[in-house]
């Protein structure tokens, strides 16, 4: 038996922070189950990931196909988008991490699955952290290539930690397996020798998230361009105050001098397109009146933009609830509402069963308050999703003990699905667990931004968009920034953040 010529370990450590959201992330919110698997270690996280639309599977499945490549899975952990991460979880499992590359014995290189926009109360930049303390252990010359979410806030420090970085390139992420599967033959180049030259720039202007979905324009044909000139373009994630808040192009070439012009060659084509993205979406009221005088037959979307808990919302705020009540909605069907007090409650009573109680609305958001009503229990279920879509396929939630419950005394007929776990109703799964075909209503109300569109749209006839005050702001002179660079415009076209 021949040895296998290159090892290469294999960590991740994924979260988005939204540092207007109120609650952390703890080491308990990696180590459960939610969208995905929970932390997971050694030889788990290859058999655990197999077949998800994840990069850690993607470029596993690349690596086995290289019988000259021994791969050494060390750890994988994510949580649900949320407020900054501890301390305690962040020092627990990047000295897990370290702990078990150091274990590993002799690597040839590292593939690291990370989001790129992750803080934690001690760092801004919790990848670039990260990066440090793998540096420290491992030494500046070790091949590191790592993927990120096209929502990363990219670093100056994250780019020079590690040797190579690839992107999403597609905003519903569906590209996430194939991303991982690109780090591969970049890492065993690297390993054979190769250190491409970087170039990376920012972006002076911030992109709310409703305006980054690559199916439209300017995203989709901005990132086509990028892909045509070899370049990573991040989007940004609007929902992190920090100084790398920022859209951001990044290029690896032979040459600084061709690095240096893809990336002005995508950063130019970014600032003139600069006019042309959407803006802020209107208020409930009038997108359910838009909504209920579209034609019966399919249904019509309406995406509650801000309230996203996949960009770290609360995932209860009741505005759009309210409108679809108010207007008299006919065939609504609300997802996913997070109130695990009220899951508990239809669960206790059980199905038929009647509900008079608070619901949801208690996530402290400015306006927003408690939805006070009378519930009829029409589904109960455990928990368990499985994805239908492309995004998510081949992986399941879980959403914990959950409900679907029938608004009463209103002339409004609105169903509502609601969760002990918070999760992004970014599927279809979500609504049939709950005993309902999404394709059967006449509103289907989704708290998702943009990931929603992969499973909803094809059965929609229209997708509307509005917004509720929420923790991913679309309109991003209201975000209360602090910590932006001097300078950026926040949006499109907006004004620029001074320091205080
Ligand atoms: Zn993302």
């Amino acid at each position: 038996m021949t040895r296998p010529k290159h090892r290469i370990a294999i960590a991740g450590f994924q979260h988005e922070t939204n540092s207007f959201s109120p609650t952390p992330a703890t080491l308990a919110d990696f180590e459960m189950d939610d969208s995905w698997p929970g932390l997971m270690r050694g030889p788990e996280v290859i058999a655990r990931t197999r077949g998800i639309n994840l990069a850690v599977a993607g470029f596993i499945l690349a690596a086995e196909a290289d019988a000259d490549v021994e791969i050494l899975p060390i750890l994988w952990a994510s949580a649900e988008p949320s407020g900054p991460v501890t301390d305690h979880a962040f020092d627990t499992i990047a000295a897990e991490i370290l702990a078990g590359l150091k274990a590993a014995g002799p690597i040839d290189g590292l593939f690291l699955d990370l989001h790129g926009a992750m803080i934690t109360e001690s760092h801004d930049d919790g990848e670039g952290a990260l990066l440090a303390m793998i540096r420290e252990t491992l030494g500046p010359d070790l091949p590191i290539a790592v993927s990120l979410d096209l929502h990363a806030n990219i670093s100056d420090q994250m780019v020079d930690l590690s040797t190579s970085i690839a992107l999403f390139r597609t905003y519903p992420h569906l590209d996430m397996a194939d991303t991982g599967a690109r780090c591969f033959p970049q890492l065993l180049a690297q390993i054979e020798g190769a250190r491409p030259c970087k170039a990376f720039a920012n972006v002076p202007f911030l992109i709310p998230l409703h305006a980054q979905c690559t199916d439209m324009a300017p995203m989709g044909p901005l990132y086509a361009l990028a892909e045509q000139h070899g370049v990573e373009l991040a989007a940004g994630f609007t929902g992190g105050d920090t100084r790398h808040t920022s859209p951001s192009v990044l290029a690896y070439a032979d040459t600084q001098e061709e690095a240096d012009r893809a990336v002005a060659t995508v950063s130019d084509a970014m600032l003139a397109v600069e006019p042309a993205f959407i803006g802020t979406p209107p208020p409930p009221e009038e997108v359910v009146r838009q909504a209920m005088a579209m034609p019966m037959g399919t249904p019509v979307i309406i995406a509650d933009v801000e309230d996203n808990p996949g960009g770290g919302g609360s995932s209860d705020t009741t505005g759009l609830l309210r409108a679809l009540v108010s207007e008299g909605a006919q065939g609504a069907l609300l997802g996913v509402l997070h109130d695990a007090d009220v899951a508990k409650a239809a669960h206790d009573i059980g199905v038929g069963g009647t509900l008079a109680m608070d619901l949801a609305g208690r996530s402290g958001c400015e306006g927003d308050a408690p939805f006070e009503g009378r519930f009829q229990v029409m589904a109960l279920s455990d928990g368990r999703v499985v994805y239908e879509g492309v995004m998510y396929g081949g992986g399941e939630a879980q959403i914990g003990p959950s409900a679907r419950l029938k608004v009463l005394d209103t002339a409004a007929d609105v169903h509502v699905v609601v969760s002990t776990i918070r999760n992004q109703c970014l599927d279809r799964g979500y609504f049939r667990a709950l005993g309902v075909n999404p394709e059967d209503a006449r509103i289907v109300a989704i708290k998702s931004t943009v990931h929603f569109r992969e499973a909803f749209e094809p059965m929609a006839q229209a997708v509307l968009t509005t917004r509720v005050p929420g923790a991913l702001a679309s309109d991003l002179s209201q975000a209360p920034y602090r910590n932006l660079r001097q300078g950026v415009r926040m949006g499109p076209d907006g004004s620029a953040f001074e320091r205080a």
